[in-house]
């Protein structure tokens, strides 16, 4: 395995894997790798001959008010398991690497993507994601990227700016990865105290709640949202930032549910940590 953290020696190394003619997969992160990351690569080792992991804690997707300095860093930790699972090349520039001085061209996502959901909590934040994204893309031309449903928004993003920038590549979107009592693994549940790591669980409890009432019929939104809010009220110091019922394809969010797929997404805080999470749920005609 080895590790580059100038673009131009990842494209040296990646070239060279593609003129010996192998596929190249692509598994974007910001590090301090937990199971969920690591199915990302697996995934990936499975479907590629060359296997790139960036490793990039992106500011431009942190608001003036997130601590970026305080997001988990672990870079030889992440390498040694990135050594086991037999990855090719680990891609860790440094800032100025990825945004040289004067850099000020941004990725735009659609609007009706982003006016929603974690983009009105940080906002900014999708736009320094398909920035990102979009450069790993042309510097990697990877075959397939891998992301998470965990990020799901995040994942229709990066699903739209591949189709509307013309990116030839596959988007893979893999599963939620979660800890036995349902807590979807994020970097950020380090931050969670023993007492908050217990009230955690209501965030997933909450959005099961709101498949039940799904699968039991209802179809208005605004009860669906009431049936999730009830689980995280009976949890203490937990905070609803956002509990909704949407679109899974384009983020829509109706009144009343309609056939076909729909995402139950929710953002609640404990302190201040922030953890986000979903389901898929299909709605029958
Ligand atoms: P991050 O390092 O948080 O930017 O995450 C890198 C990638 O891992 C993103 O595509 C995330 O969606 C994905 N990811 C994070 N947590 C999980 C999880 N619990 N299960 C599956 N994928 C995840």
């Amino acid at each position: 395995m080895k590790t580059v953290c100038q673009t131009e020696e990842l494209r040296a190394a990646v070239a060279k894997a593609r003129a010996a003619g192998m596929k190249v997969g692509l598994v974007p992160t910001m590090g301090a790798f937990h199971e969920g990351h690591l199915s990302l690569v697996r995934e990936a080792r499975g479907e590629n001959g060359f296997v790139v992991v960036s490793i990039f804690v992106n500011p431009a997707q942190f608001g003036p008010d997130e601590d970026i300095g305080k997001y988990p860093r672990d870079l030889e930790g992440d390498s040694r398991k990135l050594e086991e699972l037999g990855v090719d090349l680990v891609f860790a520039p440094g800032v100025e690497a990825m945004y040289p001085p004067g850099a000020g061209t941004k990725v735009v996502p659609a609007p009706g993507l982003i006016n929603r959901m974690c983009g009105l909590t940080r906002p900014g934040h999708f736009e320094g994601v398909a920035t990102i994204v979009a450069k790993l893309f042309n510097l990697v031309e990877p075959d397939a990227a891998y992301f998470g449903q965990k990020d799901y928004q995040q994942s229709v993003v990066i699903r739209h700016l591949a189709r509307d920038l013309d990116f030839d590549l596959e988007v893979r979107v893999l599963p939620t990865v979660r800890e036995d009592d349902g807590l979807a693994m994020s970097s950020r549940n380090a931050y969670l105290s023993g007492d908050e790591r217990r009230e955690a669980t209501a965030l997933f409890r909450a959005l099961t709640a709101g498949g039940a009432v799904i699968e039991r019929g209802e179809r208005e939104a605004s009860r669906i949202r009431a049936a999730m809010q009830e689980v995280i009220e009976s949890a203490k110091g937990v905070q609803t930032d956002y509990l909704e019922a949407a679109d899974a394809e384009t983020l829509e969010i109706r009144e009343r549910l309609i056939p076909g797929r729909v995402v139950l997404a929710g953002a609640v805080f404990l302190g201040k940590t922030r953890l986000i999470d979903n389901i898929l749920v299909d709605i029958p005609e």
